[in-house]
Order: C-alpha cells, then sequence, then structure tokens
C-alpha cells in the first residue's frame, strides 16, 4: 500500500503531482499570455507552434494517463459490486447489526451527496468563466466522445431512465461508456443471486473475482504513480489553449470540494458522533487525533484500517467483534467524503460544460454517487475511474476531469478523513445500541 511517505528519491506523491500541477499550468498560462491572440484575431505563428505542441503531443501523452485510468473501469466495477452483494450474505446473517449497519453506510453516504450537490447549485463554481471561455472549453472537450455524449445528453424523463438502466446485452453495456450502469445492475443482481446459491457453488467465482479487484486496484497504485506526469501534460493543454481562466475554475472547485468536506467532517461528523455515540466534540477529536492523521497522509481507507479499528476499540472502548465486523465492510463500502467529491465533481464539470442536469438526472448522481462510492476501492485514487461513469452517464465527456485532476491529491486526502470517521462513529454506534459503555 503506497503512503504519503517520501520515496528513494525524496519527495512524495502528493508533492509530485502538486509540482506537476504548477509545472504545467505556469508553462501553458505563460505560453498564453505571450503568445494568444484577442478572441477572434489572426494567431500569429508563435501560437500555432505552442497550440500543435498542446494539441499533437502533450494532449495525447496526458490523454494516456487518463485511459490507463479508465482502462479498470470495467473489471473494477464488476467485481467489487458483485463481491460487495455477495459478501452481504454473511450480514444477512449478523441480522440487526447487519442491516443497521448498511443503513448507516447508505444514509450518510446519500447525505453527503447531497450537501455536495447542494453546494455546488449555490457556489455555482463552473459558471465563474466568461461566455466565451465556456463556449472554447465546450468545444476543445467535445472531441470524439461528441456524438455519443450528444446521444445521452437528450434530456430523458424517469420511466425512460429507469428501463435504461436495465441492459438487454451486458457484454454491450460493458463495451459501451455511456451504459455503464447497466454493468452495474448487472454486477448488482448477480450478487443478489450469489446471495441466494450456497457459498461452494460460487467459491469459484468468487475467488476469481477477488483476484481480479485486487490485480485492478495494483494497477490503479501504479497509474498512480503517473498522476504527476499526467497532470502536468493535461493542465499545460488546458491552460495553453484557454488560459488563466482554466485555473480560476480550478480554484473555485477546490475550494467547493474542500469546502463541503471539511463542512461534512466538523459539522456533520461530528453532530453524528455526539447524538449516536454519546461523544462531545473534544472527547472525540481528542481520540481521533491519530486516525486523522493516518487517513489523511495515506489518502487510503484500507491503509487507514488498522488504525481504525484500534482507535475504536482503545480510544472509544468499542468491543473488538464489532469494530472488527463494521471496519472491513465500511472501509470498501462507506465512503462519504468519495461520494461528496463525486456529486460535486460531476455537478461542477456539467456546469463548465454548459450542461444543466434535470431533476431526474440529478437524482440519478446521486444514486450513482452512492453505488460508485461503495464501487471505489479504498485506495489512493480509487474514485477517479468511477468518477468517469457517472460523469459519462449523466452525457459530460469524462475528459474533462483533466480539469480537477491536478488538485486531486489534495481533495483526495481530506476525503478519506470522512470515508474513515464515518465508519468509527457507526461503530461506536452499534456498541452503545448492544449495551456496550464506551469511554466517554
Ligand atoms: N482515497 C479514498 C479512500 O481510500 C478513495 C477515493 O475517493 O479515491 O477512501
Amino acid at each position: 500500500m503506497e503512503h504519503a511517505q517520501p520515496n528513494a528519491r525524496g519527495l512524495s506523491l502528493p508533492t509530485k503531482i502538486l509540482i506537476g500541477l504548477v509545472l504545467g499550468a505556469t508553462v501553458g498560462v505563460t505560453l498564453n499570455l505571450l503568445y494568444a491572440p484577442a478572441l477572434g484575431a489572426v494567431k500569429p505563428a508563435a501560437y500555432v507552434r505552442v497550440e500543435w505542441w498542446a494539441d499533437e503531443i502533450i494532449r495525447p501523452l496526458g490523454n494516456l494517463f487518463l485511459s490507463l485510468l479508465f482502462m479498470v473501469v470495467v473489471p473494477i466495477v464488476f467485481s467489487s459490486l458483485f463481491l460487495g452483494v455477495a459478501g452481504l450474505g454473511s450480514v444477512q446473517k449478523l441480522g440487526s447489526l447487519g442491516s443497521r449497519t448498511l443503513l448507516w453506510f447508505l444514509g450518510t453516504t446519500a447525505l453527503a451527496t447531497l450537501i455536495g450537490i447542494v453546494l455546488v447549485r449555490v457556489i455555482e463554481p463552473g459558471k465563474r468563466v466568461s461566455a466565451e471561455v465556456a463556449a472554447e472549453i465546450q468545444r476543445q472537450y467535445l472531441g470524439e466522445a461528441q456524438a455519443r455524449v450528444a446521444q445521452s445528453t437528450q434530456a430523458k424523463g424517469w420511466l425512460e431512465m429507469i428501463v435504461d438502466i436495465v441492459p438487454r446485452n451486458v457484454v454491450g453495456a460493458a463495451a459501451d461508456n455511456t451504459k455503464v450502469l447497466g454493468l452495474i445492475f448487472f454486477a448488482l443482481i448477480l450478487g443478489a443471486a450469489a446471495m441466494r446459491l450456497s457459498p461452494e457453488r460460487t467459491r469459484l467465482l468468487r475467488e476469481l473475482l477477488e483476484s481480479l479487484y485486487e490485480l485492478c486496484v495494483k494497477v490503479l497504485n501504479w497509474v498512480m504513480e503517473l498522476a504527476p506526469y499526467g497532470v502536468a501534460c493535461l493542465i499545460f493543454h488546458a491552460t495553453a489553449k484557454l488560459g488563466l481562466d482554466v485555473m480560476k475554475l480550478v480554484g473555485w472547485y477546490f475550494l467547493t470540494a474542500m469546502g463541503g468536506l471539511v463542512l461534512y467532517q466538523v459539522v456533520v461528523v461530528t453532530a453524528l458522533a455526539k447524538v449516536y455515540a454519546g461523544l462531545s466534540p473534544r472527547r472525540f477529536y481528542a481520540g481521533c487525533r491519530t486516525l486523522l492523521v493516518t487517513a489523511f497522509s495515506t489518502s487510503s481507507s484500507n491503509a487507514t484500517m488498522p488504525t481504525t479499528i484500534r482507535t475504536a476499540v482503545d480510544e472509544f472502548g468499542a468491543p473488538k467483534e464489532i469494530a472488527g465486523f463494521v471496519m472491513p465492510l465500511g472501509a470498501t463500502m462507506n465512503m462519504n467524503g468519495t461520494a461528496m467529491f463525486e456529486g460535486v465533481s460531476v455537478l461542477f464539470l456539467a456546469q463548465v460544460y454548459g450542461k444543466g442536469l434535470t431533476f431526474p438526472e440529478q437524482v440519478m448522481v446521486v444514486g450513482m454517487a452512492v453505488l460508485t462510492a461503495i464501487g471505489a476501492a479504498g485506495v489512493p485514487g480509487g474514485s477517479l475511474p468511477l468518477l468517469a461513469v457517472v460523469l459519462t452517464q449523466v452525457g459530460v465527456p469524462a475528459e474533462l476531469l483533466a480539469l480537477i485532476l491536478g488538485v486531486d491529491r489534495l481533495v483526495d486526502m481530506t476525503r478519506t478523513v470522512p470515508n474513515v470517521t464515518s465508519d468509527l462513529v457507526c461503530s461506536l454506534w452499534l456498541s452503545r445500541r448492544e449495551g456496550h459503555a464506551l469511554k466517554t
């Protein structure tokens, strides 16, 4: 598991990504300021050369990074959701403890997404550029995806959207980026069927998918190592062609996402700890210090899990069995911060793209953010491939991820904190319900 500690060459990955962002943006903005003509004016030869480099060399390199990220979408979505639902067989046996845990996961995840969506609607970070720049961004990112995206951008009614979820051909759904919801549906149904069969009959498939999932997570780790270069290329291309306005958008997005996550942690999780675990904010954060630092610095719910269990048991006196049941499930399924980040990012990029989402589409974003947060791996960048799925599903080109990737590592570190503190509070709530006195 990768950590935020410095590597052999001295710089940690988050630092390198930040350097990539700053370098790419500085060179891009400088060239744009120096050579870009006013809108509509004839392009000087020097700017034509900058554009050639940006379009023909740098952008394909950045897209290579994006493709590597998108490459793991189908296997990771399918394996994680199938295994998640199939594994619920054992949760069912645990009766009310299991169902309460799931209720907590779904309820808090949906709440976080809703708050994120409301924030973006109020702040409107994606509309902070002039109409000309917005039009240019749309033109730039329309690209190859245009035809298919245009198809799915036609506003759909409730019934049509629900009917569309069921794929007629599951292989076709997996092969078409705009239909991954069909694959998600199939994985959930198949997982539900697996719950009904005896474990012996599904053991082989489960083991196979577990390996597939582990392999995808490994590949994702490798891809994230390339993030500093990918981010530098993508942000260079965006700024060289669109200028400083892009950075303004990135800044507004960053503020909205970070503001939402901090708000969720400080207000919502703290209130949940008070109401459900009877812990004062002071006591809660005094016991959580190591947990917060670990989640923030590793950016990984999985890597933090041992600390989450230890915090629940040693700091707050939860029984080992309850912490040992909730945390492994929560580390992969319960990601409040991730769901909020997905809601914020999808709505922000839809705003940038000038695509107003209808009410049914916004409900779909909430549903998909919850589902994909469940499906996301608890590793750095684990939700990025799934965010691409949600974007495509609502008709926003996934290539627009280029705009937010540069700041994602910091957002990722921050969203991992509520991801794990929500698991912690859930385990404390259940401990209390089962009659165990907590160390308050
Ligand atoms: N890094 C997050 C976690 O491990 C997952 C994500 O949102 O990318 O909880």
